[in-house]
């Protein structure tokens, strides 16, 4: 799975500070995840950087991308060449 915004964002900023694969984007107030980049942040943390400083809980696993550890891995590994094996 990948992370998604919900509607209860206040915009605080927080979670694209954290993003390890810029994964992240803002658009006027809007924030949204690019599921194509993120890996639940698989590959840098035990768990979603961006959950865990979200004061008012509005980042949430999107139940309808299912996607294995890793499968998660290999995206991060695509995205940064210090994770190849
Ligand atoms: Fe970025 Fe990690 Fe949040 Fe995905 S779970 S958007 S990789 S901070």
């Amino acid at each position: 799975m990948s992370c998604r915004v919900l509607e209860s964002c206040i915009g605080c900023d927080m979670c694209v500070l954290e993003c390890p694969n810029d994964a992240i984007s803002e658009k006027d107030g809007v924030y949204t995840i690019n599921e194509d980049l993120c890996t639940e942040c698989v590959g840098f943390y035990k768990s979603p950087q961006c959950m865990r400083v979200c004061a008012v809980k509005a980042i949430a696993r999107n139940p309808e991308r299912r996607e294995t550890h890793d499968d998660l891995l290999a995206k991060a590994r695509r995205s940064h060449s210090v994770l190849q094996k």
